[in-house]
């Protein structure tokens, strides 16, 4: 990991659209409490928002709010927080409610996971006024998030956020930005809360332990012989890595020690293997037919399971399908990846350029290297990660790689991946409403789709009002998934030459593959059964020849 020189946290400095309009209290029934901007007589110049400041003396006391992720990767942030000192609380995965009221808050027209997060952060705060009143929630909570200056609507999260809460009533309340430039962000105004190396890296490897996790869980959940246990092993696991992250250590100092430590040491990699024991309870039958269905698309969307994307992970599943979820350690590949093509495109024009782009690529191998370490911990059975210089080659006679709005090229470049590699049957692109970068990614891929007309592709397009519409073009591209799987599955079977009740009877002599935690190799098919019945298959070769041996 580079390590930037540390500079203040970045705060809100946003001009809303109503800002020559006093704020309007809506749906509250306590006073305004007190705004962190001076109040302006008319004609006075606008001020933009400042938070005001979070005192060390108040970490402790003011409870952090969170959300906007997986459930997973929300209860591991909460652990580092705690391990900082903080207390922290994960807001309530958003509902279609929320988007409503993010739409009324905020601005009509932007992106649907803008509505969904901001009207998420609305409601609970009114749910908490009218618990105990403004001023205490003003008090009481702050809320942090992540921002940028990207191309698209995410560099403007914070002012809608900032519009909904001057819209009611509640200025004085505290947000703070993340910045997704900086590793080292320094303190937060007053200094409560440190946005320093420790804690990213904390927040990092929250990331990247829950992505391994999340991806067996998936890889497991179908072919789970007794219903439910998954789930109860996922739920486990993950309260002992809050428990591992609240503890964790401070070693090395707040620099490049600290961040040694979470290179080499083996705290992280402990916790894993106690993880994959829970996991190797769990017994499959991994002869079930199945689809296998990649999650692509906006970062929100493919990532957080509930209402505002029609808890399409659990749909897909409960339809028979095996779902291949998007891992968030790829989004951060794909950020650093972005910034190594900045430098590059500035060398010899900006000093330090070449230095730059050869920092940002070795702290991508250190990313890949310990998402591979985390794998390996629990068994290898996770998949790996795709390389991002593979994705940009995929895409690049589509999508151009410097437009960086969203996932930019990387939506083509997954989708071509997958199929190519036989890793997924179908993709299903979660696309919000009035999401720029989405849109353009679903233009190229018309233009994908003529030179690949086999890619089963389904983007579903996300506005809170047409689930049903959604879903329903989602199953007409998941019936052709299924066909090609059970055809794939079928012509294995010819291929080798065994019926099922034939790989059954082998699968019952190798009793250790029903394990979750058993790694299949991959033999170049995509569903998980046609490839356990190659692997069988090798297996009765093997066993074949070394009994030709004994004999011999
Ligand atoms: S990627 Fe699309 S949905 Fe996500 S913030 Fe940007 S514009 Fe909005």
């Amino acid at each position: 990991m580079t390590r930037q020189a540390a500079r203040p946290a970045r705060t809100i400095r946003i001009v809303a659209e109503n800002s020559r309009v006093a704020p309007r209290p809506r749906n509250f029934s306590a006073s305004p409490a007190p705004s962190a901007v001076a109040s302006r007589t008319p004609g006075e110049p606008y001020q933009a928002y400042r938070p005001a400041p979070f005192t060390l003396a108040e970490r402790g006391q003011v409870t952090l709010l969170i959300g906007n992720l997986h459930w997973r990767v929300e209860r591991l942030f909460q652990g580092v927080l705690e391990n900082m000192g903080h207390r922290a609380q994960i807001l309530p995965t958003a509902t279609l409610a929320d988007l409503m009221a993010g739409r009324e808050a905020a601005d009509i027209g932007q992106c649907s996971p803008t509505s969904f997060t901001t009207g998420s952060l609305a409601n609970f705060l009114r749910r908490e006024v009218q618990r105990i009143g403004a001023d205490e929630v003003a008090k009481q909570y702050v809320y942090v998030t992540a921002g940028s200056c990207g191309a698209c609507r995410f560099g403007q999260y914070h002012q809608s956020y900032e519009l909904a809460l001057r819209n009611a009533g509640l200025e004085a309340f505290r947000m703070f930005l993340l910045g997704q430039d900086g590793i080292d962000q320094g303190a937060a105004p007053g200094g409560g809360l440190e946005l320093n190396l420790p804690a990213t890296l904390g927040a990092v490897w929250s990331i990247v332990l829950t992505d391994v996790i999340q991806d067996l869980e998936y890889r497991v959940r179908p072919y789970e012989r007794i219903a439910g246990e998954t789930d109860r092993v996922v739920r486990a696991a993950v309260d002992d890595l809050q428990r591992v992250f609240r503890a964790r250590p401070q070693r090395g100092g707040r620099g490049l020690g600290n961040a040694l430590w979470h290179l080499g040491t083996g705290y992280f990699v402990d916790a894993m293997k106690d993880v994959r024991r829970r996991f190797e309870d769990i017994e499959l039958d991994r002869l079930r037919v199945k689809p296998v269905v990649k999650i692509t698309g906006e970062f929100y969307l493919q990532t957080v399971e509930g209402e505002p994307n029609h808890h399409i992970h659990r749909w897909l599943e409960a339809e028979g399908a095996e779902v291949y979820p998007a891992a968030i350690t790829v989004w951060l590949d794909y950020l650093m990846r972005l910034a190594v093509q900045d430098h590059e495109d500035r060398i010899g024009i900006r000093p330090g350029a070449r230095r730059s782009a050869a920092a940002l690529r070795l702290a991508q191998r250190l990313l890949l290297w310990t998402h591979g370490r985390m794998r390996k911990a629990l068994g290898g059975a996770p998949r790996a990660l795709p390389q991002q210089q593979e994705l940009r080659a995929l895409a690049a006679p589509w999508f151009h790689s410097r437009l960086n709005g969203g996932e930019g090229d990387m939506l083509v470049g997954k989708a071509l991946w997958a199929h190519l590699h036989h890793k997924a049957h179908m993709i299903c692109e979660l696309s919000p409403y009035s999401c720029m970068p989405n849109t353009m990614s679903v233009g190229a891929m018309a233009g994908v789709l003529g030179r690949h007309p086999d890619l089963l592709y389904a983007p579903i397009e996300i506005k809170g009002d047409a689930e049903v519409h959604a879903l329903s073009r989602c199953q007409m591209v998941l019936t052709e998934a299924r066909k090609r799987a059970l055809r794939e599955y079928e012509g294995v079977l010819a291929r080798i030459g065994l019926t099922e009740a034939q790989l059954r009877e082998i699968a019952a002599r190798h009793p250790q593959l029903s394990r979750a935690t058993a790694v299949i190799p991959h033999h170049g098919v995509t569903g998980a059964a046609a490839n356990f019945a190659l692997h069988l298959a090798s297996l009765r070769d093997r066993g074949g020849a070394q009994s030709a041996l004994a004999r011999a």
